[in-house]
């Protein structure tokens, strides 16, 4: 008897992600506001790649929505959502980006941190690894992603940051990607409007797209 495929799919981490995750979530506590600039930096790029397929692409879904990027807490969850209208992507591409490509960079990163004095929060974007570095502070993770192709649906990735990440098709109304972190108990702070603005102010300053914190709809 065949079995009916499930539209939920658990899929391992690459080994080496393993070990840079364990890395992140044990090493970088008193540095892990860092997090939220990977995350925009992120959006950003998004962002930008979106307006390269405006420049050569007719057919791009929603092709006037507005360039932003959203955050919103819901402090009675403990959820810190941020949301971009940028390039998304599609289920394959949410599989290879966050989790099975092999990445010269994790390697890379987890030799430099094995060195001493290393400024781990300062190298984690450079290697190509920051979506991450949101496991030091997050319970769990779902990414929820629509691409700019037409002709491509919506897809869920979620993970708990231990050894495998869970894809699924999903219902999402809009271009681009919304990251929800469900926050450990001891990173309340990150619920915050004050606090999200320092970092944002600190780490964030130069993003060429406006950042809402908490306004408008969802
Ligand atoms: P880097 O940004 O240096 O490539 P990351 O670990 O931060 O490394 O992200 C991995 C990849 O996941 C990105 O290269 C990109 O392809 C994809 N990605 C992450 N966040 C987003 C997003 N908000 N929108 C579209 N793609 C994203
Ligand atoms: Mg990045």
């Amino acid at each position: 008897m065949v079995e009916p495929q499930s539209a939920n799919r658990s899929i391992p981490f690459k080994a080496e992600t393993i070990q840079l995750l364990n890395i992140l979530i044990h090493s970088l506590y008193n540095d892990r506001e860092v997090f939220l600039r990977e995350l925009i930096s992120n959006a950003s790029d998004a962002l930008t790649r979106l307006n390269f397929e405006l420049l050569t692409n007719r057919e791009v879904f929603e092709a006037e929505a507005e360039p932003k990027i959203h955050i919103r807490t819901y402090p009675d969850e403990k959820l810190l959502v941020i949301t971009d209208s940028g390039i998304g992507m599609n289920e394959a591409e949410l599989i290879e980006n966050l989790g099975t490509i092999a990445q010269s960079g994790a390697r890379s990163f987890i030799q430099a941190a094995q060195e001493k004095n290393a400024h781990l929060s300062d190298i984690i974007g450079q290697f190509g690894v920051g979506f991450y570095s949101s496991f030091m502070v997050a319970e769990w993770i779902q990414v929820t992603s629509r691409s700019y192709r037409i002709e491509d649906s919506a897809a869920t990735w979620f993970s708990e940051g231990a050894g495998t990440f869970n894809i699924e098709p999903a219902e999402y109304e809009h271009r681009g990607t919304q990251v929800k972190i469900k926050l450990k108990e001891d990173a309340a702070e990150f619920l915050e409007e004050f606090r999200l603005r320092e970092i944002i102010r600190k780490h964030s300053d130069f993003i060429p797209y406006p950042i809402y914190l908490n306004e408008g709809e969802e």
